[in-house]
């Protein structure tokens, strides 16, 4: 076909990160997480705000089947003035609840100066602010450790693999896509969940991809069907914000499931994603 008619999609090369290169489905292991074989769910507060929060929500994501604890302890808030998370002290909290509940976690890291803060976490997460900060990119691929890469909110479908490319080239393998909503003319929810992304991912891409129903939403009212969406559409598996009090959480609130809520959706995405692969 004339170049000119492609697509941006296939006129990129995903040397790493592409299907062409690598045909079958990547699976692997953070520690007894398995990813792209299966249904995995990632859970936790969007921050991590104190002891008793971070290690009940754990021990309540673990017993509605997580596989993977989150945390935020560096936020990349919108305004200055908000909640930036209690930054080194965060992690230390979050490696107290993997040391509590044996879960592997997953924080984001915002610079490259705080690498060395995050040697113990198990799964570094790019944010959506960052997709296209490409030093911190670099860095963070050479470290060689699982990196769960977030799709920015006006990128295509196509930077994100090459942002994958650009961690993969520098040495990590262990990348998880994530589709977390776009921005677009709707202002019903806080973004517009691309879920066609999971079946173009899949299509072009042997990474596995999850969802995160709960930055697409901005409210909890709607997590639960946006997540059952994505299972239905093959997702690898999904990242869920939950908080025991979400009244009172200092960042994302409004869009935070109760532990109660998020067993209720996990035990039904679990089921979809059970038909589907026929188990
Ligand atoms: C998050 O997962 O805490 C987060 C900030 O998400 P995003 O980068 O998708 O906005
Ligand atoms: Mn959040």
């Amino acid at each position: 076909m004339n170049s000119r008619f492609k697509t941006e999609l296939e006129n990129n090369e995903y040397r790493l990160a592409g299907r062409k290169t690598h045909p079958d489905s990547s699976v692997f292991n953070i520690g007894n997480a398995k990813f792209g074989d299966g249904f995995t769910i990632i859970a936790g507060p969007c921050a991590v705000e104190n002891r008793a929060q971070i290690i009940s929500t754990a021990h309540a994501v673990k017993a509605a089947g997580a596989a993977i604890l989150r945390g935020g302890a560096f936020k990349p808030r919108t305004s200055p003035y908000d909640f930036q998370g209690l930054r080194e002290e965060g992690l230390k909290l979050l490696l107290e609840a993997k040391r509590e509940t044996g879960l592997p976690v997953a924080s984001e890291i915002l610079s490259i100066e705080h690498i060395g803060l995050f040697d113990d976490i198990d799964l570094l997460q790019i944010g959506a602010r960052n997709m296209q900060n490409y030093e911190l990119l670099k860095e963070v691929g050479r470290l060689g450790k699982p990196v769960l890469l977030k799709r920015g909110w006006s990128n295509t479908i196509s930077e994100l693999l090459m942002a994958a490319e650009y961690l993969m080239s520098g040495g990590a393998d262990r990348i998880i896509l994530c589709e977390r909503g776009i921005r677009t003319f709707e202002t019903s929810m806080r973004n517009t969940l691309d879920l066609g992304a999971v079946a173009v991912l899949k299509k072009y891409s042997h990474l596995p991809i999850i969802v995160d129903p709960s930055h697409a939403a901005g409210n909890s009212d709607y997590v639960e069907p946006l997540a059952l969406a994505a299972a239905a559409a093959g997702a690898d598996g999904l990242m869920v914000e939950v908080h025991p009090d979400p009244m009172c959480a200092l960042s994302d609130g409004a869009q935070a499931l109760t532990p109660l809520h998020f067993e209720k959706l996990a035990k039904q995405a679990f089921a979809i994603s059970d038909l589907l692969l026929g188990r």
